[in-house]
C-alpha cells in the first residue's frame, strides 16, 4: 500500500523544510486509516530521531501530599468531592521525600518531581515543598521538579530561587472539552499558572490527560495548544478510569487510538520531551515499546500519584531491547529546536541557586 500523501507531506515538513505542521495538515495526519498507523509511527520515530535524538528521560515522581483536594477534575481520584479509595495524607516528612529521591536516582532516574495534591500551594505547604528540594538536591544530585498547582508570580519565583528546574502544571485537556472536566478552576487559570513558571525562568512541564472522551480533532487542538506554550516536557498520561470518579465508566483509548495520538503529538511538538506517564502499563498493553517507537521519548517510572506502575528494571530492559540510551545526567540531552530546524543546545543557564553540576552527577550522592 502506498504511503498516505498526507503522511508524505508532513515529512517534507517536519524533516524537509524544518518548519511546524499547520493545523489543517495535522488533522490531514489524524484522518489517515489506522490500518496505516505502521506508517505513521514510522515517521514519527524518523521526527524524534531528527529533532531529540535517541535517548529517553527518566523520572520518578513522589505524591508528597495525596487526596482531599478541593477541585473536582472528573478524572481524579484525589478530588474530595467524589467517594474514592485514593489514600489522604498530609505533606511526608522529608527523609522520607529524600529516601524516594534516592531509589528514584538508584534506578536510574535523572529527574524527580514532588507533586502535591492541593488546588494551589498555601505559605506553610511551600515552605516545606522549598526545603524538600534543598535536601532532594543536596542528597541526590537529581534534577526537582515541582507539580503543586496554580500559582501566583511570587510563588513562582520562589520555587524557581529554590532551583526548581521544571514545573508541571498540566492543561489536562483541550480548552473546549475542559468545563466539562473541572468547575472549579478554569482553563486561563491553567495557562496562566504555565505562563508564570516559565516567566520566573523554569522549564514548563505541561500536557494532560487522553481518553476523556475527546474527539480526535479535539486531541489534536489540544496538542496546539500546548505548543502554543512552549512545554520544554509534555507528559501524556492515559485515562485509567479510577472507581468513584465520574469518568469511572468511561471507555479506555483502544492501544492503536493511543498510539496514534502519541505520534500526533511528537509530529505538533517535535522538540519536547514526550513523556508516557499515567495509564500507559493498562491501556498500551503489550504494546508498551511501540509508544517509545511512536514518538514518545520519556517515561515516568515506578508508581503513579494514585496507581501502581510496573518496575522501573522492566523499563530499563525495554529500553535496552529498543536500542535507546537513558539520558545519564542532569541537563543532558537538552535539545531546544529554533524556526530553523533540529539544533542541540543547553535550554537554560543553570539556576543561580542551583548546586553546582559536578556536584549533581547521579552517581556522586
Ligand atoms: S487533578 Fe489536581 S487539581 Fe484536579 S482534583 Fe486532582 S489533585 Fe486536585
Amino acid at each position: 500500500m502506498p504511503i498516505d500523501p498526507a503522511l508524505t507531506h508532513a515529512e517534507t515538513a517536519l524533516l524537509g523544510e524544518h518548519r511546524p505542521l499547520t493545523r489543517a495538515e495535522a488533522q490531514a495526519v489524524g484522518a489517515v486509516p489506522l490500518d496505516q498507523l505502521p506508517d505513521l509511527i514510522a515517521l514519527a520515530h524518523r521526527v524524534r530521531l531528527e529533532y531529540c535524538g535517541d535517548t529517553v528521560e527518566l523520572e520518578s515522581l513522589i505524591n508528597a501530599k495525596s487526596g482531599a483536594c478541593p477541585e473536582d477534575c472528573a478524572f481524579c481520584s484525589q478530588s474530595a468531592q467524589f467517594s474514592t479509595q485514593a489514600e489522604v495524607y498530609p505533606f511526608l516528612d522529608i527523609d522520607e521525600v529524600v529516601a524516594t529521591a534516592r531509589a528514584t536516582r538508584d534506578a536510574g532516574a535523572t529527574q524527580f518531581c514532588i507533586v502535591v495534591a492541593v488546588r494551589g500551594p498555601e505559605e506553610r505547604l511551600l515552605a516545606k515543598v522549598i526545603k524538600a528540594v534543598a535536601a532532594v538536591h543536596q542528597e541526590t544530585g537529581l534534577e526537582v521538579a515541582c507539580s503543586l498547582g496554580l500559582l501566583t508570580a511570587p510563588q513562582a519565583e520562589r520555587l524557581a530561587d529554590a532551583g526548581v528546574h521544571r514545573y508541571n502544571h498540566n492543561l489536562e485537556t483541550c480548552r473546549e472539552m475542559f468545563s466539562t472536566i473541572c468547575t472549579t478552576h478554569t482553563y486561563d487559570d491553567r495557562v496562566a499558572t504555565a505562563q508564570l513558571a516559565l516567566d520566573a525562568g523554569m522549564e514548563l512541564c505541561c500536557g494532560g490527560i487522553l481518553g476523556l472522551g475527546e474527539t480526535l480533532e479535539q486531541r489534536i487542538d489540544f496538542a496546539f495548544e500546548l505548543a502554543e506554550l512552549g512545554p520544554t516536557e509534555v507528559p501524556i498520561n492515559l485515562l485509567d478510569p479510577r472507581p468513584g470518579t465520574p469518568l469511572e465508566n468511561q471507555t479506555m483509548l483502544s492501544p492503536r487510538a493511543a498510539l496514534q495520538a502519541i505520534a500526533l503529538f511528537r509530529l505538533i511538538l517535535p522538540s519536547a520531551w514526550l513523556r508516557l506517564a499515567g495509564g500507559r502499563e493498562r491501556v498500551l498493553g503489550e504494546l508498551q515499546g511501540m509508544g517509545l517507537l511512536a514518538g514518545a521519548n520519556a517515561l515516568i517510572v515506578g508508581n503513579y500519584l494514585t496507581t501502581t506502575g510496573r518496575s522501573p528494571d522492566d523499563d530499563i530492559a525495554l529500553l535496552e531491547a529498543l536500542g535507546m540510551p537513558k539520558a545519564e545526567g542532569p541537563g543532558e540531552g537538552r535539545f531546544i529546536v529554533d524556526g530553523n530546524g533540529a539544533q542541540s543546545r543547553p535550554a537554560k543557564a543553570p539556576n543561580k541557586n542551583s548546586v553546582p553540576v559536578e556536584i549533581l552527577s547521579p552517581r556522586s550522592g
